[in-house]
């Protein structure tokens, strides 16, 4: 065990929380359900950040901001969008505090707003109140763009990283002139979110379609990835919402057609949060803390030297300079650990529980054979190797661990997605494994309810390489065509 981790068999939640915290990604805060995310753990969400935003902007979005506050008159003009976000929302009813002339602060009653304001806890409203004042003709469209921001939500309970009152996320909002442009660009977006999480956070997910009863407030379709965690649970990753005219009508957003004739715009939206640093913790770390893909780790590769005089650190240093020299050139970035306040024992232990993917150690021994040792992260297995070529083997290193990660992870998924044709075999998975459970299912709001109710497995998805397939609903026997996925989920 790394540092006073509990094991992941002992307590997989309580593993988790004392990764997040030894690993220095985040911690809780003084205020109830928000967390402060810590440097190191910050660096990672800026990687994601950033590989995502490159995405985006090469599938032709642009980034932009929007208020924070939106009144409340916007938030309750499409009813379904207000009806599910009314219970988990921030609200702000005064812009002044006073003293009360006994020395105590005190909210100024005088100073009431006239009509109160919701933290966003997501932006359709305030965005497509803008969209009215940006479109015209078909001539205005596609609007594709992009918001980097942090949302509140109202949660009961809450959880590092997966499920904050507070967190950090982008949403993109899109306006078109046709429906089908409209679910082009939702499912596009969702083959961006996929591909991401699968080839930069390692991470297998399944496509699908969300049910009438998990979809987004205000949405005519949800589209998700979903993936699984190494405790049996589900993860939904990432969404894209098929919006239809729902909030074009409510903000009465029109567009005179190439045909001259006035239309409602087609909307999207589409997000992925601070979550996702929870689905890479849980995918793939292990009892000694954190593992991270390569494509993902603020520092790949971890140079320790190990030395007993001032010549041979000299004599290390100047080899660490050029190989450090060589590695930058092939965008490997790499941290030399040379503190001399700390054994080199402990610095192995500290890079391990933070995840770096590759651990070169080099000593006097190795500079006279020309050699480093190498220890893998992932796999925990150490190897001599040559000096001579060293770029450019750990530049191939780091390629395998990434598809080793990703291979382990698709791995456990596929042990882990059992296809059930009873209930009581349902359960008894369900019990004793957990997982992905492939089924058939009615296609009823109420068939879905009393499942979770008795159960706590709710439907994560029809995936959308679903087969056709003839079958009757585990639950009522009622015929069915197509399996769907259920899982206990975070
Ligand atoms: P939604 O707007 O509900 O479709 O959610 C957009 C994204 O934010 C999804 O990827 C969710 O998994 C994620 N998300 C929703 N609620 C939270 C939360 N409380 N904390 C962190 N991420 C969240």
């Amino acid at each position: 065990m790394g540092k006073g981790i509990t094991s992941r068999s002992e307590d997989y939640s309580q593993w988790y929380n004392d990764l997040v915290i030894k690993a220095d990604l985040a911690e809780y805060s003084a205020v109830r359900g928000c967390m402060v995310i810590k440097p190191y753990g910050y660096g990672i969400w800026e990687r994601m950040q950033a590989i995502l935003d490159k995405r985006f902007k090469e599938t032709g979005h642009s980034n932009a901001y929007f208020p924070l506050f939106i009144p409340k008159s916007f938030f309750s003009k499409e009813a379904s969008h207000v009806e599910g976000f009314a219970t988990e929302c921030a609200v702000v009813t005064h812009y002044r505090l006073k003293n009360d002339g006994n020395g105590n602060i005190i909210v100024d009653e005088d100073a009431k707003l006239e009509e109160e304001l919701i933290v966003r806890p997501t932006s359709e409203t305030i965005i497509w109140n803008t969209y009215k004042g940006w479109v015209e003709s078909y001539r205005d469209l596609p609007i594709l763009v992009n918001q980097w921001a942090n949302v509140v939500r109202w949660e009961m309970r809450t959880r590092l990283f997966l499920r904050t009152a507070e967190f950090l996320w982008q949403e993109g909002h899109t306006a078109h002139a046709t429906e089908a442009e409209a679910i082009e660009e939702a499912e596009k977006m969702l083959d961006v979110y996929a591909d991401f999480v699968e080839n930069t956070l390692a991470v297998p997910v399944v496509r699908g379609r969300k049910t009438e009863n998990e979809r987004f407030a205000g949405a005519l379709d949800t589209y998700c990835i979903e993936a699984l965690m190494q405790d049996g649970k589900a993860l939904q990753a990432g969404t894209s919402h098929f919006l239809g005219q729902n909030f074009a009508k409510a903000f009465d957003v029109k567009f005179t057609s190439k045909e001259g004739k006035q239309e409602y715009v087609w909307a999207t939206s589409w997000g992925v949060s601070t979550r996702l640093m929870g689905a890479l913790i849980m995918a793939h770390s292990d009892d000694q803390g954190l593992v991270l893909p390569p494509k993902l780790a603020p520092i790949q590769v971890v140079i320790v030297p190990i030395y007993k005089t001032d010549e041979e650190k000299a004599q290390i240093d100047g080899f660490v300079d050029a190989l450090t020299a060589d590695l930058k050139g092939k965008d490997v970035s790499v941290k030399y650990d040379d503190r001399d306040t700390q054994r080199p024992g402990f610095k192995f232990a500290e890079w391990e529980l933070k995840g770096v993917p590759l651990r070169v150690a080099v000593g006097a021994r190795d500079m006279q054979n020309g050699t480093v040792e190498l220890a893998r992260r992932d796999t925990q297995t150490k190897e001599t190797v040559a000096q001579e070529g060293l770029a450019d083997t750990i530049g191939n290193l780091l390629d395998v661990i990434q598809d080793n990660i990703f291979q382990k992870a698709l791995n456990f998924r596929a042990e882990n997605i059992t296809e059930v044709n009873s209930y009581d075999e349902f359960k008894e998975v369900l019990e004793s494994k957990g997982g992905f459970i492939s089924c058939h299912w009615d296609g009823t709001v109420e068939t879905e309810k009393r499942v979770k109710e008795e159960t706590k497995a709710t439907i994560r998805c029809i995936p959308l390489d679903a087969k056709e397939e003839a079958g009757t609903c585990i639950f009522t026997g009622k015929p069915s065509t197509k399996r769907v996925l259920f899982a206990k989920a975070y």
